[in-house]
């Protein structure tokens, strides 16, 4: 009897890991990839939403296109999980599987943060990210403040980009001179295992005379006051707040019992969880790895190498090595890269190459490649 794999949640993890199981082994194995949506957005075309560059409904991959051997696609969501039984329950049924695979992501909790959801708005979510692509083209003069609610976050680099490509947008409207930006993150520095990378930002900041304050988490909003209060007491007025909400990981995996902190351990090598035959990829795991898609894609390989070895009468695979590149945009039209080594060193390290059109090309690339890859669309 074919092997079935049950992966739950169609991200960046589980899109990889079906796609590779489904190229090296086929109908051999039984692939259920599951998720409550009906398409996927890359974390990066919430920025392109948000500023106007393009509309909701060009960024969204439709689950449906997936056709690939060996792989069936069921749209549900997950309500319980049994780990020790590999048992799903989901709103349409329950699912049993030999190998079941977490690639839930990480939800947003924005009640953490009071007043965020009344007074300020969030980028991180395709509707955040909507809401705000009405209201920016009407802001032309005043303080915006972008401020980070928790790390660890999605993507570390992103709210520079947002605060980069705020600029942009402000100038093309010609309203720069009326607008300040403000920009604060809980971390020591823009990426803090890269000094090269966080210095180029910090140097693109200034040039653009946007304010950075790092080492600061805003705690809440008082919108009665349109102030931002950080979590060591200072107030920040604004006009217009644009929050990166806490992450947490889905309430689904907190029931399950599988979490002892926030999101799933699992050995660091090989992505297994404590449970046997139970793995968890990307953001819902606690790795050590930036939560960033290309984490969730490199951890995606190493499992799939696992089962495709075990398959196979293989070799298994080499421990997972926490590597990823990251596209970072610097504005006009520019985008720099970082290639960041999380766990093959002693400390996490990071190689910056500088933003340049070559490097916006890349990009497109590594977004088409995944389309073609994951959805058999054209390159
Ligand atoms: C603004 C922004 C910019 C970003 N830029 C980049 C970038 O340039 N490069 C990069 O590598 N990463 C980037 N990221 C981060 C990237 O999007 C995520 O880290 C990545 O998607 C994580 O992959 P994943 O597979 O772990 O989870 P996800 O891709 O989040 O997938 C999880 C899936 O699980 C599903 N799900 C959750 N709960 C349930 C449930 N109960 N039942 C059924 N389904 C469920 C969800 O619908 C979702 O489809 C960015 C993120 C943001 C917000």
């Amino acid at each position: 009897m074919a092997q079935r794999v049950l992966i739950l949640g169609a991200g960046f993890g589980g899109l990889e890991l079906a796609t590779m199981l489904s190229e090296a082994l086929g109908e051999e194995v039984e692939v259920t990839l599951l998720d409550r949506a009906d398409s996927f957005v890359f974390g990066f075309s919430k920025l392109d939403v948000m500023f106007g560059r393009t509309a909701p409904d060009a960024v969204r991959l439709a689950y449906r296109q997936i056709v690939k051997p060996g792989v069936r696609f069921l749209q549900e969501t997950v309500t319980a999980i049994d780990p020790a039984a590999r048992h799903v329950t989901t709103d349409a049924g329950s699912h049993e599987a030999d190998v079941l695979v977490l690639a839930l992501g990480a939800d947003y909790d924005l009640d953490a943060t009071p007043g965020l959801a009344q007074a300020g708005n969030e980028f991180y979510s395709v509707a955040g990210a909507e809401r705000l692509a009405g209201i920016l083209p009407t802001f032309s003069s005043g303080r915006i403040v972008i401020g980070v609610c928790g790390a660890p976050f999605k993507c570390p680099p992103a709210p520079s980009e947002a605060a980069l490509l705020m600029h942009d947008h402000l100038s093309a409207r010609g309203v720069r001179d009326q607008c300040e930006i403000e920009f604060v993150i809980p971390l020591s520095s823009p990426v803090p295992p890269s000094p090269e990378t966080s210095r180029a930002l910090i140097e693109a900041f200034a040039e653009r005379d946007i304010a950075f304050t790092p080492g600061r988490r805003v705690t809440s909003l008082d919108g009665e006051r349109s102030v931002a209060i950080l979590d060591d007491g200072a107030e920040l007025p604004f006009d217009l707040f644009l929050g990166v909400p806490k992450h947490t990981a889905p309430p689904v995996l907190v029931a399950s019992g599988m979490i002892d902190e926030v999101y799933v351990p699992v050995d660091s090598r090989t992505l297994e969880t404590r449970f046997p035959g139970v793995y968890a990829i990307g953001d819902c795991a606690q790795v050590g790895v930036p939560k960033a898609g290309v984490f969730a894609e490199g951890a995606a390989r190493v499992v799939a190498g696992s089962l495709i070895a075990r398959a196979q009468h293989g070799e298994q695979p080499d421990p997972y090595d926490g590597r990823g590149s990251c596209f970072i945009e610097f504005g006009a039209g520019r985008i720099g890269r970082v290639d960041i080594d999380f766990l093959s060193g002693e400390k996490p390290s990071g190689i910056f190459r500088a933003p340049s059109v070559e490097l916006a090309r890349d990009k497109q690339q590594f977004g088409s490649s995944r389309r073609a890859r994951w959805f058999g669309a054209e390159e």
